[in-house]
């Protein structure tokens, strides 16, 4: 007998590494390790980045959900990224603060806030720890010795280098190998730089002037390069062999390919660390990938001051699978919205027909604490499914448990809400389940609450109250012509009247 509707299907994920999908096998039995390369802090993170997260959080709930008991690393980069992926450009962090004229570690620490109130605001799970890079540079420093001993790595004026030909199969992650990079495709070659692929370990100060950030070491006053800290930090909190390593598809070609040469030369040994590497494709617009060295880009916050829902934008990315790119725009991004909305309307009916149950309030509250498994409410929710409840939930399992195919898996919900043989209890055990893993908040979000004012309009609730009083006088009067001005000029001004026997209204979202 097993507990649950479909305990025993195993998740299958798409490893980068040999870009086929393999049946998940945890090193140890019911923990997973999961590290995943955290946001630069040198700016807002765009909704690009922030799909990155919404991806890793699906992941995560889902092997909660399937049983696991999940150790999730995420880092904070706030030294070594370049502005290009070569060792010549200059460090994001330094530039950041040199044209906002602020202290390099305010900008670090402003930045790293609003991107945990980002996470937040989207119903992400906390990691069980952040790990910030200039916490660990003693560490770093430490690694890096050992790679010299390995004889990886030889020492340029600018600094230490790791020579790529010093491990057997550099570039196997990015399915190119090394010969193959090295003919033009790379730019900025640093003088002396033994191979094109290589990469600095250690970047040694100019001579004239100084950084904000640096630090002695046994190559001079510098910083580190942006590999080995995830090298560093990934091996330190989850061992040298761990489950899963995330990050966006951009990694794949040249930081996680370093960070494997650095493991492989560390360890003295061919594994690459990960078992499992998975990278979500870009979001992108129209003008092409969002970036946030580009200038322009949307924020979150951007799209709450249009009067967009942060959940409506993770259900967007929920709509397209992680391995797809996802193209933006706000007028999907408002389709969204109304589908959610028609999500969360229809949950609170089924809810008018069921008395509270404890049950009911247990998604939430093991949501918003960190890292806490979902073993009990799981349990709780799927006690005595008739059988077409757990015809549901075997579904959306087997959708899930394919490389996490979630546009294939949402279908679900709206398929349990309408089925006719299962009574309002049922149902909303059934999505409250497919919710621990899905992360809407979906029985804890009521339909007013997705409704935000823009930032940007000008009627405060008790003036467009007050206009829609005048409209109805003037329908009353059957004075169309003025009645439609009034709907036209609320309707530019963000809002939406519902007309009907109880007529309403809420904010809608500015499209542009
Ligand atoms: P960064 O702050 O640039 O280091 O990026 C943080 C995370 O976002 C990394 O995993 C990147 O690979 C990922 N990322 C960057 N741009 C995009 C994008 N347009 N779409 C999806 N993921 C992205
Ligand atoms: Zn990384």
């Amino acid at each position: 007998m097993t507990e649950y509707a479909n305990e025993d299907a195993q998740i299958r994920l798409f490893n980068s590494m040999t870009r086929k999908i393999e049946t998940f096998k945890p090193i140890s039995d019911d923990q997973t390790r999961i590290y995943s390369c955290g946001p630069t802090v040198y700016n807002y993170a765009h909704i690009g980045n922030l799909r990155a997260y919404v991806f890793t959080d699906t992941l995560r709930r889902l092997l909660n959900w399937k049983g696991q008991t999940v150790t999730h690393v995420i880092n904070i980069t706030d030294v070594g990224h370049l502005t290009s992926d070569e060792d010549s450009g200059e460090d994001k962090m330094e530039l950041a603060s040199q044209s906002m004229e602020k202290d390099i570690w305010q900008i670090a620490e402003h930045f790293t806030q609003a991107f945990k109130n980002d996470l937040s605001q989207l119903n992400l799970l906390r990691p069980t720890l952040w790990s910030t890079a200039t916490d660990h540079i003693h560490d770093m420093i430490a690694f890096a010795k050992t790679l010299e001993r390995s004889g990886a790595t030889y020492i340029l004026e600018t600094g230490l280098y790791f020579d790529t030909t010093k491990v057997p199969d550099y570039g196997s992650l990015a399915l190119t190998p090394r010969e193959g990079q090295e003919e033009g495709a790379r730019v900025d070659p640093i003088a002396g730089k033994r191979n094109a692929t290589d990469f600095a370990i250690w970047r040694r100060s100019p001579a004239v002037g100084k950084r904000q950030m640096e630090w002695m070491s046994p190559w001079g006053p510098g910083a580190p390069g942006w590999h080995l800290e995830c090298s560093v930090m990934s091996m330190k909190y989850l061992g040298s062999r761990f489950d899963i390593h995330t990050g966006g598809i951009d990694h794949r070609e040249i930081h996680h390919c370093n960070e494997i040469a650095q493991n492989q030369a560390y360890t003295s040994h061919a594994h690459s660390g990960a078992n499992w590497w998975m990278h979500n494709n870009f979001l992108i617009d129209r003008s092409g990938k969002m970036s946030k060295s580009k200038g322009e880009f949307s924020t979150l916050t951007s799209l709450i001051a249009k009067g967009i829902h942060p959940l409506a934008f993770r259900l967007m990315c929920l709509s397209t699978h992680y391995r797809s790119e996802l193209e933006f725009s706000l007028e999907t991004l408002a389709g969204q919205l109304v589908r959610l909305k028609r999500l969360v309307g229809a949950i609170s009916m089924l809810g008018l027909e069921v008395e509270s149950k404890p049950w009911m309030r247990i998604p939430n509250e093991i949501r918003f604490s960190s890292g806490a498994s979902f073993t009990y409410p799981r349990t709780v929710l799927e006690q005595t499914l008739s059988p077409h409840g757990k015809k549901l939930l075997d579904g959306f399992d087997r959708e899930m448990s394919e490389d996490l195919m979630t546009p294939r898996a949402l279908p679900f919900l709206d398929e349990t809400i309408h089925h006719d043989k299962l009574n309002a209890e049922e149902k909303l055990r059934i999505i409250a389940s497919m919710d621990l893993v899905l992360g809407m908040n979906l029985l804890g979000t009521r339909r007013c609450d997705l409704a935000l004012r823009p930032k940007d309009v000008s009627l405060s609730a008790s003036e467009v109250e007050a206009l829609l009083a005048q409209r109805q006088q003037a329908r009353r009067a059957k004075d169309f012509a003025n009645a439609d001005a009034i709907r036209d000029r609320l309707h530019t001004a963000g809002v939406e009247i519902m007309d009907g026997p109880k007529p309403s209204w809420e904010w809608r979202p500015l499209l542009h």
